[in-house]
């Protein structure tokens, strides 16, 4: 019998569709005088910071968005990192700061979030703009989070009234990614790493959200038929290829939709933090 395999939710190919429409409303901004701009400041060495600054780098300037990256070294101060963002942010024509994390040991990275102004805060990260989306206010929307729902979205994934389990509450992609499903009326749980009975958890999801980390957690069986899988994860299996936190070959058997790794949340974070620029560059003028 031939097994009704999930659909598989492209998120590299709706990244390109999102990065293009960022270019048309670029255009649209340029001709009114404003040309939106990035700035993105990297401190320290670390390779894989090294080489998503430089992706980032590539897709602004690609969309049209003027991009400029801050390579400061890894003794930078903290008043000096703080003098960095306050120019910024003083900057009209910067629109967008994102200050790449993590940041060398002993560098306060909440106090720099803090210092960002919440209005060019592209990454979503400042207490103003985490207390805006608790409140179903508008801000700024942290990227990755942002890119989980925009493929829902494009997929017809119906999250209005779904069950959606989160797996992970981190500030970054768990607690974020579950207060824009509470604000599309989906009913949330957000399970962690002290959650009982995980997997029976999960089999009451209409929508899972995958954001641990542990390659291959979410099995076949914890995922009931039909139901969505978002995998948010990022690792670096046994055999030293990339995979997500979701058993892929086996949940592609029951899931209703699934997004693979790589190809799948990952291209949509970096189209998010454009769109949130683009954003900001159309609110400051
Ligand atoms: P984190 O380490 O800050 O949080 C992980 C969360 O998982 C914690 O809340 C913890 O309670 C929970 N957890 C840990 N072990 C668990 C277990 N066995 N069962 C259930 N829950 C468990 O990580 P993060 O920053 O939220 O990132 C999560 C994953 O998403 C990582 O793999 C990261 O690389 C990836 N990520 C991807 C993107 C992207 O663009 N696709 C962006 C950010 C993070």
């Amino acid at each position: 019998m031939n097994q009704q395999m999930a659909k598989i939710i492209d998120g590299k190919a709706t990244a390109a569709a999102v990065r293009d429409e960022v270019a048309l409303r670029v255009a649209a901004l340029v001709e009114r005088g404003i040309t939106p701009g990035l700035a993105v400041v990297l401190v320290g060495e670390d390779p894989a910071s090294h080489v998503y600054v430089r992706n980032k780098d590539r897709a602004a300037s690609a969309a049209g968005i003027s991009a400029h990256t801050y390579k400061l070294p890894a003794e930078t101060s903290l008043p000096d990192l703080l003098a960095l963002v306050a120019t910024l942010n003083a900057d009209p024509k910067v629109h967008g700061i994102l200050v790449q994390l993590p940041l060398p040991k002993g560098l306060d990275e909440g106090a720099v979030v803090r210092a960002i102004d919440p209005r060019k805060d592209v990454d979503g990260l400042h207490p103003l703009n985490v207390a805006a989306l608790s409140m179903g206010e508008e801000g700024m929307v942290p990227c990755t989070p942002a890119g989980c729902i925009e493929l829902c979205d494009r997929y017809g994934v119906e999250l209005e009234g779904a069950r959606a389990v989160v797996i992970g509450r981190s500030m970054l992609v768990g607690k974020p990614v579950a207060q824009l499903l509470l604000a599309r009326n989906a009913t949330v749980t957000i399970a962690h790493s002290r959650t009982r009975d995980l997997a029976g958890v999960c089999r009451e999801a209409d929508v899972i959200v995958a954001a641990v980390g542990r390659p291959g957690l979410v099995r076949a069986d914890w995922v009931k038929p039909g139901a969505t899988v978002i995998d948010v994860g990022i690792n670096r299996g046994d055999d030293g290829k990339l995979c997500g936190d979701v058993a892929f070959a086996e949940v592609e058997a029951v899931a209703g939709a699934l997004t693979p790794v790589p190809g799948g949340v990952g291209p949509m974070t970096i189209a998010m933090l454009l769109s949130n620029t683009v954003d900001a560059a159309a609110r400051l003028g």
